[in-house]
């Protein structure tokens, strides 16, 4: 039986490991294998070589060790949201870090400090008690470390960039297992290259990043029913060229499944929205902006002052793990014909959300403190996403996304995001020339055996 508990079915060791972590490891054929390999995405199956579920800085770095010593590799997962774009892990050690939880507010200076666990929802209730807003993603319950070493595309980011771009400081588990603090002057390439470059660089353990003042924004949707899609889109589209940068606006189809999950309403309905976020100090200028839209007729209008906090829950993300298939990509430009082609692949197709985010404004916009990630300068991008609770059916919302792909292609940016990337896409085509070229030469200084594995490696330069 300990045979049983203690050797994978690999026929690797984890005993040694286990007597020298506060966490846990949990190895194929042990009684909690099945929990512990589990992703948030509940479509991908993860198999690993084990699982650690790591509690400190000393976890970290002894399970750097123990990978090393065994020839194996080390990814890192805060909650698995971006665990579609993995791959095969049977010569890696998932790291997780959800029992690093914590985080620390400093009101004075307007910034967060964060251990690898945390969830964008905790630190969104904790900034909210000192009047502060994150540059927190839609989601409630994705990771603060995965999505910012990514980028992070907030509903703020028009007004003040992407997430990455106001980390001030990181901690992290090199591949050699040393413990370091990188900021613009301690290892300012290892600090550059996490901010956007993703979680190829080291396994970070906390993470410092700013906080703006903000207490409420003027945000909600409204609502259309889905045979108005392409009118309603185009008329979003045209709307989009005069905003500012405070309004963040996304065009979206939404076809709800009919489940009895969900509330009678929507059960079963399919919807064309707008939603929009205006964070500028007067409510009653968010108005005028929306005025356009809401001439438009929704069957419901949900624009109102919405208290900081509820933000995470204008998207209607799911709350909690979810099977899900999803992709997306950037757009250089979103014209009628797009719309209609976009109109034409979605409605009807098993994808419960398909989306448009308006981009621009900071987004775009350079400066030399910033990371990996300078600036976007598609004006759009697009997600589309489908429930996939069965293989099959993840095979079946696959090939709807990727149709839908193949349809936009013509209009699709030549670098995409990666945090909207749940397939392997080439890394090259994450980053700009410049960044991606310095990007492997980081990682060929911090990690040349290419032990810490992302979901979208970058591979060392030599
Ligand atoms: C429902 C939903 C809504 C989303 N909304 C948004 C949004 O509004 N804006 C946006 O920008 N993105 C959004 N995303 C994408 C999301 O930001 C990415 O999937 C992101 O990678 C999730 O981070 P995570 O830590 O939760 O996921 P994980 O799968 O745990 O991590 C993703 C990757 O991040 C790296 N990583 C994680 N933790 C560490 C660590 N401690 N050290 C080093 N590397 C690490 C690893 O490479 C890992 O493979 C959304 C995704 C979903 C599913």
């Amino acid at each position: 039986m300990t045979e049983i508990l203690t050797r994978s079915e690999t026929g690797l060791d984890v005993r040694p490991l286990r007597n020298l972590l506060d966490g846990d490891v949990v190895a194929p054929g042990d009684e909690s294998w099945d929990e512990a390999r589990l992703a948030w995405n509940l479509s991908v199956d993860q198999r690993p070589a084990a699982v650690v579920l790591a509690e400190s800085a000393a976890d970290v770095s002894a399970t750097v060790a123990f990978a090393k010593a065994h020839a194996l590799r080390v990814a890192p997962q805060g909650t698995g949201h971006g665990a579609g774009a993995m791959g095969d892990m049977s010569d890696t050690i998932l790291l997780k870090t959800e029992r690093m939880r914590g985080v620390t507010i400093d009101p004075e200076a307007r910034t967060a400090r964060v251990e690898a666990g945390t969830l964008w929802i905790e630190v969104v209730e904790a900034a909210a008690e000192h009047g502060l807003a994150a540059l927190a993603g839609s989601s409630p319950d994705v990771g603060v470390v995965g999505y910012t070493l990514g980028g992070g595309l907030s509903w703020l980011a028009r007004k003040h960039g992407i997430g990455a771009n106001q980390v001030t400081a990181i901690e992290v588990v090199t591949a050699s297992g040393d413990v370091v603090r990188t900021d613009w002057a301690n290892e300012p390439d290892l600090f550059w290259a996490l901010r956007g470059g993703g979680g190829s660089f080291g396994i970070v353990t906390a993470l410092e990043f700013n906080l703006f003042p903000l207490t409420e924004v003027y945000a909600g949707i409204l609502w259309f029913p889905v045979d108005r899609a392409a009118e309603v889109l185009k008329a979003w589209r045209a709307w989009t060229e005069e905003l500012p940068d405070e309004l963040t606006s996304v065009g979206r189809i939404l076809q709800f499944p009919p489940i009895p999950e969900l509330p009678e309403p929507i059960r079963g309905q399919s919807f064309v929205v707008v939603q929009a976020i205006y964070s500028g100090a007067d409510p009653a200028e968010g108005e005028r902006l929306v005025a356009p839209m809401r001439a438009l007729g929704p069957v419901l209008d949900t624009v109102a002052r919405t208290p900081i906090r509820e933000l995470s829950k204008l998207h209607m993300d799911p709350e909690g793990p979810a099977p899900g298939a999803g992709d997306g990509g950037m757009l250089d430009d979103v014209d009628d014909h797009l719309i209609d082609l976009f109109v034409e692949q979605v409605v009807g197709a098993p994808i419960l959300s398909a989306e448009i985010r308006h981009l621009g404004g900071a987004v775009a916009r350079r400066d030399s403190r910033h990371g990996a990630i300078d600036a976007f300068e598609a004006p759009f991008i697009m997600y589309a996403v489908g429930m996939a609770p069965t293989p099959e059916l993840r095979a079946i919302v696959e090939d709807a996304v990727g149709r839908l792909r193949d349809t936009l292609e013509p209009w699709e940016a030549d670098h995409t995001y990666m945090n909207f990337a749940e397939s392997r896409r080439k890394a090259a085509s994450l980053f700009s020339s410049a960044s991606y070229h310095r990007l492997r030469r980081i990682k060929a200084i911090v990690d040349p055996t290419d032990l810490v594995r992302s979901n979208h490696p970058i591979p060392p330069a030599f």
